[in-house]
């Protein structure tokens, strides 16, 4: 048989056809290897394909067990057989992704699902995205229906961005005003409770508290951390914003390790962002205390006391067990090795060193850019430019969500759907297994079915509009109309 499957991502290797079918009963009965945490497995079942489940019978229609050849973590091996299916996997990650493979197939085919065999695993580790909840507030239950979207296409990672110069969205013990007057920021409970409910369907939430830069929001709370003293008011809208954390106060020091510790404690992730990106030093200048810190420490000028700043934060956080992520701006050679690097600007000279990186360049992953500018054939072929640029150090990729201009449901949904799930092929399936067309064509079938029903989809009719590439199409469509109209006259004369 030849037919090809519609999923997303689409495996990253086999994909056998079998012949014969498996109709699903209304309670399947599943047995798990007792190395899984039965609970966590009937989860899945119950949640994801909706069924019935029946524990440990005689005759069993899903078979979970422990794959005993050297197999990746997040990797799985399915097989479905006339009388049921059999998932293979090293961990409860593989298990969750081959349900999500399963639940798809349940979704295609509701009464008979086609025999078959699937190896799969990722092309990256880290598939990430990431939602700015600074610019726009996004309720709890609206990030859980985000974690529901990435996790049902095998991303494993949201990154929060919780903090700028618009918004402050996280509660602090410490620092009580840090957000009260805003439009909503996340109690540490709620925090708890998606932290929970991430880890649940196997994505890692990664926080980000932006600084030194960034910053205002922090400051009209607290405006005595600043270089001025403010006061300073919450701007509304874009821009890149003077007023910084104060370097040379030990209490703006203080201060931010606090937030780091606060922040730490919560997240269970072995990573915390610090954003570090778009700092203007102007303030650093003229600050008497920035400078009498730079003197103390021997320091040439702002760009090294910015250094400083980031490499005690990054030690402070290390402390704490936890490794440091900024964004590309300024990290270099003399910057803490243990950095992580995610790269927004491609056109910044990349880091030579040794840190680790995420890309994320904003010709290819900023989704709050409009579909015109980064169509959906663009995003699709992101994932295949970084598996073949073979990176020594790349830990993995993320799309972005910056909120400015965006803040409903609606309006989100509509720049990630399907640019997102595009995304998460590129990042989950290999190179070679990349085609554009099967999956514009899976998901114009079974998009909908595989999102949730309330999702807003961008009309099909926008997903390549792109104006280069299409006056590029139709310029070429023109030349091979008048070249097969001129071969077509020659021939009848
Ligand atoms: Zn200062």
């Amino acid at each position: 048989m030849t037919e090809t499957l519609p999923l997303i991502p689409y495996p990253s290797g086999a994909v056998a056809m079998l012949s014969g079918s498996f109709s699903p009963p209304s309670q399947l009965s599943v047995v798990a290897d007792p190395y899984f945490d039965t609970s966590q497995v009937l989860f899945y079942v119950r949640e994801y394909l909706g069924m019935e489940v029946q524990e440990g019978e005689q005759s069993p229609n899903l078979i979970i067990a422990k794959a005993v050849d050297a197999m990746d973590e997040q990797a799985y091996r399915l097989e479905v057989f006339d009388q049921g299916c059999k998932i293979e996997a090293k961990s409860l990650q593989g298990v969750f992704y081959a349900v999500q493979t399963l639940r798809q197939l349940f979704l295609a085919y509701p009464s008979a699902i086609p025999c078959c065999r699937i190896e799969d695993k990722p092309a990256l580790r880290w598939r990430a995205f990431m939602l700015d909840t600074a610019r726009s507030f996004c309720p709890v239950g609206e990030v859980k229906r985000i974690i529901d979207i990435i996790a049902s296409f095998k991303m494993n990672v949201l990154h929060l961005h919780l903090s700028d110069d618009q918004g402050w969205r996280i509660a602090s013990d410490n620092y009580p005003k840090l957000g009260e007057e805003e439009s909503g920021r996340y109690s540490k409970l709620e925090i708890r409770d998606l932290v929970a409910y991430a880890q649940n369907r196997h994505i890692m939430i990664v926080p980000e508290i932006d600084m030194p830069g960034h910053f205002t929001a922090a400051l009209a709370s607290y405006p005595a951390l600043s270089c001025t003293g403010g006061p300073f008011t919450i701007p509304k809208g874009e821009g890149i914003f003077s007023d910084i954390l104060c370097a040379g106060k030990d209490e703006a020091l203080s201060f931010v390790k606090h937030l780091i510790e606060e922040t730490a404690s919560l997240f269970p992730a072995p990573y915390i962002h610090l954003g570090g990106d778009e700092i203007p030093l102007d303030r650093w200048v003229d600050c008497p205390d920035c400078r009498k810190r730079r003197k103390a420490l021997g320091l040439s000028d702002e760009k090294a006391l910015l250094r400083w700043f980031c490499n005690e934060m990054t030690s402070y956080a290390r402390s704490l067990g936890k490794q440091v992520i900024l964004y590309n701006d300024y990290v270099d050679q003399a910057y803490d090795e243990t950095i992580i690097t995610q790269v927004w600007n491609p056109l910044l000279e990349m880091t030579k060193s040794a840190h680790q990186i995420i890309m994320s360049d904003y010709f290819h992953t900023y989704l709050d850019m409009d579909h015109t500018l980064l169509p959906l054939p663009v995003v699709y072929r992101y994932g295949k430019q970084l598996q073949t640029q073979k990176y020594s150090s790349l830990l993995g990729a993320e799309f972005m969500l910056w909120t400015e201009h965006i803040a409903t449901k609606e309006q989100r949904d509509l720049h990630l759907l399907p640019r997102l799930v595009a995304g998460a092929e590129s990042f989950w399936t290999e190179h070679e297994q990349h085609d554009y067309h099967r999956f514009v064509n899976t998901f114009a079938k079974y998009g909908s079915a595989y999102l949730p029903s309330d999702a807003h989809i961008t009309p099909k009719k926008l997903w390549n509009t792109f104006f280069i590439v299409s006056a590029l199409a139709r310029y070429k469509r023109r030349r091979r109309v008048k070249r097969n109209s001129r071969k077509a006259g020659i021939m009848l004369s």
